[in-house]
């Protein structure tokens, strides 16, 4: 039978997540629907001396407000549970304590100062300075000293640590779903510490008895992991699990806007985007980073940004909702090579979704905006500037610079316009059309049209001319969507009003 997709997405709460995390989150999400799998959210918190407050909630917001929902773990419970590793704290030494005895680990004593002898000595000697198959012979170790001694120091109470045995000369043939076989030999590799003297699993003992435990089919996470591999895969046999030992998918590094290397934490606003979904308000230093949500980008367009640095759907499609990526998600088009992050992208992104929402919806987000003006506009209104003008911003922030004339009279007119192109008949003609529009009841547009036609060529005015003049006497410069829109919107008593205001006020 063909084994079940259960994912899980583990970060640790040190901080906020990047984006790279969150691309991380989706990766795993899109597999796993994809594959009517599972997707799980673990918190591997058991480093306590990283844990930042807030970070936790931080990371399941940032996941809500993606729609990366999660089927099992943090704040849903599940068969597997619990799902935060410190409330699984006393799980891990039973399994620290078997590979002891299976021979694959061994209880260390040595104290700091010892560690940092070993490390200048064999620094000294031009030698590998790590704890491994070499060194680990001359160290305070449940290997070099006897049985009865080692009890002794654990009867007392000694500080230890768990450390991995390593083997000196072994190939280690791995497979990843990304990068193919990998190979590497376990003489290079050091004998990481398992379990800690503060009586808590290291990543790398949690991480891979937890994907055991919760029946984890693939892992799918950083390319920063991938040097951890090797001792991943020697767990996996240590415990003699190697026919649950799940599949590997290392995700290429998101790098920075010019390629020389990863997107960093501290590259945030630094580089003038944000690196974080969210905003982030750092409890120890204060320091406030911007997020896509508060910088005015829809989830939708954020997570489809996302998802194609460093996935390509094999066509040149590049709008998807979450569904489709869902549908066309596939870890065979993930790249091997790291993807640089355009926030000029990022903002084409948001812009082609505001241009597919709804007016109305996109309406209702603008009116917020025009009620914390004190600007209280029918709904239909604020759709019709809405249709005007979206095609010019990417944010709904940005609506209010290219639609204030809609909603105030211009109160200067741009000088470099009226140099160039303010004559001196041109405050006689704009007068001789406000003459005509006195009379005219319907202002749509198609009537507009018709008159302004007519008046040109009565009057023999070239259109430029009049359009100029005209656009700088509704909206103030030179700028804005189709003049006759702008005056139906306005109407007729606003406009003659604004058109005499201009005169009077250019022409003083
Ligand atoms: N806790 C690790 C992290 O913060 C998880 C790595 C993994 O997925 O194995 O990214």
């Amino acid at each position: 039978m063909e084994r079940k997709v259960r994912v899980r997405f583990a970060p640790s709460p040190t901080g906020p997540l990047h984006i790279g995390g969150v691309r991380t989150a989706l990766y795993n999400y899109l597999f796993a629907k994809k594959h009517n799998g599972d997707f799980l959210l673990r918190i591997e918190d058991t480093d306590q001396n990283r844990f930042v407050p807030g970070a936790e909630e931080y990371i399941m917001e940032s996941l809500r407000w993606c729609g990366i929902n999660w089927d099992e773990g943090v704040g849903k419970n599940g068969p597997y549970g619990p799902y935060r590793q410190s409330e699984r704290k006393d799980l891990y030494r039973q399994y620290a304590f078997r590979l002891i005895e299976k021979g694959f680990a061994y209880f260390a004593f040595d104290t700091t100062e010892e560690l940092d002898d070993m490390r200048k000595r064999l620094e000294a000697e031009k030698g590998n300075a790590q704890y491994d198959a070499h060194t680990r012979g001359k160290m305070r170790n449940s290997l070099t000293l006897s049985q009865l001694e080692t009890q002794q120091l654990l009867d007392e109470g000694a500080t230890y640590v768990i450390r991995f045995k390593m083997p000196e000369n072994e190939d280690i043939a791995m497979e990843d779903l990304i990068r193919g076989s990998v190979k590497v030999n376990s003489g290079q590799l050091d004998d990481k510490v398992l379990f800690k003297s503060d009586g808590m699993p290291t990543y790398h003992l949690a991480n891979v008895v937890d994907d055991y435990l919760m029946d984890i089919s693939h892992v799918i996470r950083g390319e920063e992991w991938l040097p951890s591999l090797p001792l991943h895969v020697m767990l996996y046999r240590a415990f003699d699990w190697h026919d649950k030992m799940p599949q590997f998918a290392h995700l290429p590094l998101l790098l920075k806007p010019d390629g020389n290397g990863k997107l960093s934490k501290r590259d945030g606003d630094r580089l003038g985007f944000p690196v974080f979904p969210l905003m982030w308000n750092d409890p120890k230093s204060g320091e406030v980073s911007s997020g896509y949500r508060e910088s005015g980008y829809f989830a939708d367009a954020f997570v489809n940004m996302l998802a194609l640095l460093g996935w390509n759907p094999g066509n040149d499609q590049e709008i998807f909702s979450l569904d489709e990526l869902v549908q066309e998600f596939s870890l065979e088009r993930v790249g091997k090579s790291g993807s640089k992050f355009d926030p000029a992208k990022a903002r084409w992104f948001n812009h082609q979704y505001l241009l597919k929402k709804d007016d109305g919806e996109v309406a209702e987000l603008f009116n917020l905006i025009l009620k914390d003006k004190g600007i209280f506009e029918e709904k239909q209104r604020v759709v019709k500037v809405v249709s005007l003008v979206k095609e010019r911003v990417h944010f709904i922030h940005e609506i209010w610079d290219q639609a204030a004339f809609f909603f105030y009279a211009p109160e200067s007119y741009d000088q470099k316009t009226i140099d160039k192109k303010w004559k001196p008949d041109t405050s006689e003609i704009l007068t001789n059309l406000t003459k005509i529009l006195a009379s005219v009841d319907d202002f749509s547009v198609s009537n507009l049209d018709h008159i302004l036609h007519d008046f040109m060529e009565m009057n023999e005015v070239p259109a430029g001319k009049l359009m100029i003049a005209l656009r700088l006497s509704l909206v103030g410069a030179g700028m804005g969507p189709d003049l006759k829109e702008i005056m139906t919107f306005l109407g007729r008593d606003e406009t003659i009003h604004r058109i005499i205001n201009a005169v009077n006020t250019i022409n003083s």
